[in-house]
């Protein structure tokens, strides 16, 4: 994960678009997904760029959800956060 800095893509130079996008994160064998976000995906070779700050916020997000599971103790099951 990137931070968007310009386009086009960085990487390999293809055009990024505004894309709804899914994550599934893993941390400690817990699993979390987080989808329906928007980032901007190289059409090319698929890298994920974020607005500025963008990145923080997943972050943030994603950690929240790996308290919630641990601390339910969601071990073989995941957590998942839609947003819509
Ligand atoms: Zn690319």
């Amino acid at each position: 994960m990137k931070q968007l800095m310009e386009s086009p893509c960085s990487e390999c130079k293809g055009k990024v678009k505004r894309k709804t996008i899914s994550q599934e994160f893993e941390k400690e064998g817990v699993k979390v997904k987080l989808s329906g976000f928007k980032a901007w995906v190289c059409s090319q070779c698929g890298e994920i760029y974020f607005e500025p700050g963008g990145a923080e916020k997943v972050a943030q997000a994603v950690n929240c959800l790996f308290a919630l599971a641990l601390a339910e103790r969601q071990h073989k099951g995941r957590v998942i956060a839609h947003l819509s």
